[in-house]
């Protein structure tokens, strides 16, 4: 499959034995796309066999240590292994000075480019095959969820453009990229000839957060990566820190229509999260608790 979802660290706040502090590495094709960092991120993506040079962008979803402070490790990784290759980061508000602050930590040079972009709710990467949204979600600091989503294009309609007097060939190709042909002295329009948008794999990832509305609209028909700090013993603490229980980011893939959930940021009080799982399941059937180094390769 040409996308992965690799879970590098799936605990909260602090790590134990099992759980890393929270990462997620995304490989599309060739492409990987690293979505937080914490502490010790980089031996994750070793023992996942996975290369550091092919991360092209890291998504920093705010700026709790759990989430971030495996950068400056990483980073300095990278340049010691001689990376030429540009990054771009993302990052809330004060992106440059957050990374500034990586970049002293690490005698203030690295071998290769690194582009600091701020995220906003309108921020959009738009990547030939794929898009990349945030959304403001609900935590104690400013925080975004990812919204990742293929851009297949749309279905070309052999009918309709036969009908027209198009024959198979470069037109068709230039239709289906969204440029206007002429054929017998008449202009005609991709609309003309192209139907419905052709479903890609969509992926949100809430980070931390209550829950919120935010990711439910957004999650319809996605693989739901959702914070799952708690379970409903401990929901006033979930309120108190603003994050989630397992049974609330069921009830968001429930309402959302979610096509699958991973719960994810597992306290460490929660060795066996088997009952986080189970009370997810009282509302929503689809989950499984994220684990440290599994690799998601299905999404159908
Ligand atoms: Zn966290
Ligand atoms: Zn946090």
């Amino acid at each position: 499959m040409h996308i992965e979802l690799i879970f590098l660290g799936t605990s909260a706040a602090v790590p134990s034995i099992a759980r890393n502090h929270a990462s997620i590495l995304l490989r599309y094709f060739d492409e990987l796309i690293l979505f937080d960092c914490g502490e010790g991120t980089q031996r994750q993506i070793i023992k996942a066999g996975k290369s550091f040079m092919k991360i092209r962008k890291i998504l920093i979803t705010h700026y709790h240590g759990d989430h971030f402070l495996g950068l400056a490790g990483l980073l300095q990784t990278m340049s010691f292994n001689e990376r030429k290759e540009p990054l771009t980061i993302y990052a809330p508000k004060g992106a440059e000075e957050f990374f500034s602050i990586i970049k002293s930590l690490c005698g203030n040079e690295f071998g290769f480019d690194v582009e600091v972009k701020e995220i906003s709710s309108k921020t959009e990467i738009k990547e030939e095959k794929y898009r990349i949204n945030f959304v403001k979600v609900e935590h104690s600091a400013l925080t975004y969820g990812i919204i990742f989503e293929e851009t297949r294009g749309r279905e070309f309609v052999l009918e309709k453009a036969l009908a027209l007097g198009l024959k198979p060939g470069p037109l068709f190709s230039k239709l289906q990229r969204g440029e206007s042909v002429e054929v017998n002295g008449r202009v005609i329009m991709p609309e003309e000839v192209l139907g419905e948008e052709k479903k890609g794999v969509k992926l949100v990832y809430s980070s931390d957060t209550r829950p919120c509305k935010a990711i439910e609209e957004h999650a319809k028909n996605a693989f739901l990566i959702h914070d799952a700090t708690f379970g409903e013993d401990k929901k006033d603490r979930a309120v108190e820190t603003m994050h989630s229980t397992a049974f609330e980011a069921g009830s968001i893939a429930k309402n959302a229509e979610a096509k699958k959930l991973f719960l994810f940021h597992i306290s460490p009080r929660y060795e066996n999260a088997s009952v986080l799982l189970e009370e997810c399941k009282k509302v929503f059937e689809n989950a499984v608790v994220a684990k440290d180094l599994m690799s998601v390769s299905k999404f159908d």
